[in-house]
């Protein structure tokens, strides 16, 4: 913060209209910057988390100049206290194209205890570097011509977190979250008296996608009371052992948050872990970290699993919670284990193993691949397969799951496997 006339200037006059004479240096506002390298639900060590009943939650906020980026959300997002749930959610975050000044109308004159504003990202696009400054009254010649000379303006900080450090996690890069707080200086109780905020916000780096997704922006008066925290609908877990990392994003799907901390957290504790070693093979380490997002927009799809993400069908989840939901949160959590990279297995082959860790390792009691087809063919996928996985199992070689998984994860599944391991084909196999 360099321009200290202004501000001193204003200040020293305030003092003076008190009667004070004796703090000639007035403090300028405080700027604490917090970084969390990964999804902490915008906690932070020193920077208040956000907060839902703000006096910024009815504050009007407009764009006076620049674009909003269509790809993200309305402008409303800045203000309605809701947080976004992973680490790179555009349209719940509001991004811009190139420098754009945003302001912030209260409607009235505020005294303004703190201005708070949290942004979000994997990468570059989680920096944040603005200017905000504060009016009493709107500048004669309207908005649309302000520029940082306009009579009126008080400037309250200019923020860059590009600079900070967020402890060791920082070397991983820029991203992560971002928590800034403009607060009142060590001589003064408030930040001033204010009708309207105006940012200009600047991109973080030259390439188009540095951009800062803002978002929340709270704006906290004097008066506000019982400010409330928004609940976390993400929730951030590990292994017993420590060793697995694990998110449960459940902020698109708010109403299964409650249920998803009861069962979905206890069953990934368990059965990932698990899993690892009902799948292991020689020299295969899974992965480490893996998230479980509940949303719409899957169609039918009632899940899917790509890389170490699982995404669950919010609606079709609501329906199936007391029934099929654990039961195929383990099956994606099966493929996430597989990990088959490299040459694909027959489709039949990986959907097959998933759905026998899911029906004969972890809910035999549901009895749910009873094939009630009496002709069912073995390599139809699924329950179907899963059988079939079983009987070879049970009948021929104990064994058999490792070594078909591994086969399938190493590229080099053939038909020859089943005989080198039953002394049968895949056929005469079938045909028992
Ligand atoms: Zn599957």
């Amino acid at each position: 913060m360099k321009s200290v006339a202004r501000t001193r200037s204003s200040l020293l006059l305030a003092l003076a209209a008190l009667g004070g004479g004796m703090a000639a240096v007035a403090a300028e506002p405080m700027v604490l910057i917090n970084h969390n390298a990964n999804n902490r639900n915008f906690r932070f060590s020193s920077v208040p988390s956000p907060v839902e009943n703000d006096t910024g939650a009815k504050a009007r906020f407009s764009i006076i100049r620049g674009t909003r980026d269509n790809n993200g959300g309305e402008i409303g997002a800045l203000n309605d206290g809701k947080l976004p749930g992973t680490m790179d959610s555009p349209t719940q975050n509001l991004f811009f194209i190139g420098e754009t000044w945003i302001l912030a109308d209260l409607g009235q004159p505020t005294e303004l205890k703190r201005i708070g504003t949290y942004s979000c990202h994997t990468d570059e696009r989680a920096p944040q570097v603005y200017t905000v400054w504060g009016a009493e009254r709107a500048p004669q010649s309207g908005w649309q011509s302000v520029s940082e000379r306009t009579p009126g303006l008080r400037r309250l900080a200019s923020v860059d977190t590009r600079q900070q450090r967020g402890g060791p996690d920082h070397s991983r890069g820029a991203g992560g979250q971002y928590g800034v707080a403009i607060v009142p200086g060590a001589q003064d109780s408030s930040l001033g008296i204010f009708r309207y905020l105006l940012f200009k916000i600047e991109p973080t780096g030259k390439s188009p996608f540095a951009h800062t997704f803002y978002s929340e922006i709270d704006i906290v008066s004097a008066s506000d009371a019982n400010l409330r925290t928004p609940e976390p609908k993400v929730f951030n877990f590990d292994s017993d052992d420590g060793f697995f990392h694990f998110t449960l994003d459940c902020s698109n799907a708010p109403e299964l948050a409650e249920w998803g901390k009861e069962k979905i957290i206890p069953l990934v504790k368990t059965w990932y872990p698990r899993l690892t070693r009902e799948l292991a093979s020689d020299g295969f380490r899974p992965m480490r970290r893996f998230s479980i997002c509940i949303r719409d927009g899957l169609g039918g799809t009632p899940a899917y699993a790509a890389g170490n993400e699982i995404h669950v069908n919010r609606g079709w989840l609501r329906g199936e919670k007391d029934r099929e939901g654990l039961g195929c949160i383990v099956h994606e959590m099966a493929h996430v284990v597989q990990s088959y990279n490299r040459r694909q297995p027959p489709e039949w082959i990986s959907e097959g193993l998933a759905d026998y860790i899911r029906w004969f390792l972890y809910e035999p009691q549901s009895k749910g691949a009873e094939v009630r087809q009496r002709n069912a063919v073995h390599d139809a996928s699924y329950r179907v397969t899963a059988n079939f996985l079983d009987f070879v199992i049970r009948k021929h070689d104990p064994e058999f799951l490792k070594h078909l998984n591994a086969a399938a994860r190493e590229g080099r599944y053939r038909e020859d496997i089943w005989k080198e391991r039953t002394g049968k084909t895949r056929l005469e196999l079938a045909e028992e």
